[in-house]
């Protein structure tokens, strides 16, 4: 009789998904001081080819500037090509896929184990992000939630009105969260029809984390 080989490696494909100002960020750079997995981000990947000026990082800078997505075909591509590299790796993707021509693109070279949604009411992340106002003549930054001017409206120093910029303006934040959510929408339905959709509700980081961290306890050895 001979020698079993080993059972293949299980390794985990994940991805993460959460609105702007949801708290991915901060979630995801947890899970990878947590667990032994590689974080491959489409943003990060991108604007790495941006500065690089590669063939790719020409093309993405027309759409990224006028805030468009890549086509899909080239941002396909582009994560595939970089996945095959972490081939033998854990890993989680963040920010891909954007679209459902994306999803089905990643499912023909893998199975997606999980895809972790963080889903923080949108009021809530209104209120995160509309909270930096700013004293334009001297650029201090004051922060509703952190630290609030002493007098609502008004710089601590000289009194002066404080500004909010155009991004952080309500309208404009409302407005990239209807963006955000017509353009996810469909790709978590994707993944909640293939049972893979994980949702994580909170109105806080604080109390989103310790349930991702719990459940990805369940599908990874944590990192000692
Ligand atoms: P992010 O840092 O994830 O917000 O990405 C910055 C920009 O890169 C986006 O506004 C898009 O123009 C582009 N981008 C990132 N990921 C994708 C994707 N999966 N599909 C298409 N465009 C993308």
């Amino acid at each position: 009789m001979g020698v079993r080989p080993p059972p293949p490696l299980l390794l985990l494909r994940a991805v993460i998904v959460g609105p702007p100002g949801s708290g991915k960020g901060t979630v995801s750079s947890r899970i990878l001081k947590h667990f032994a997995l590689k974080h491959l981000s489409s943003g990060d990947l991108l604007r790495d080819n941006l500065q690089r000026r590669t063939e790719v990082g020409v093309i993405a800078k027309t759409y990224i500037d006028q805030g468009q997505l890549i086509p899909d075909d080239i941002m396909t591509r582009l994560m595939l090509n970089e996945l095959k590299n972490l081939h033998r790796y854990h890993w989680l993707l963040d920010g891909f896929p954007r679209t459902v021509p994306q999803a089905e693109a990643l499912d023909e070279t893998c199975q997606i184990d999980t895809v972790i949604n963080l889903d923080v009411p949108f009021e809530t992340i209104k209120q995160r992000l509309t909270a930096r106002w700013i004293h334009p003549g001297s650029g201090r930054v004051y922060n509703l939630e952190f630290n609030p001017p002493k007098d609502v409206g008004l710089d601590d120093i000289t009194r002066e009105p404080l500004v909010q910029r155009d991004d952080d303006k309500p309208e404009t934040v409302t407005k990239r969260l209807k963006a955000y959510e017509a353009q996810t929408k469909p790709v978590l339905d994707y993944y909640q029809k293939k049972g893979v959709l994980e949702s994580f509700s909170g109105t806080e980081t604080n109390e989103i984390w310790p349930m991702v961290h719990a459940f990805l306890q369940t599908k990874l050895p944590e990192v000692s």
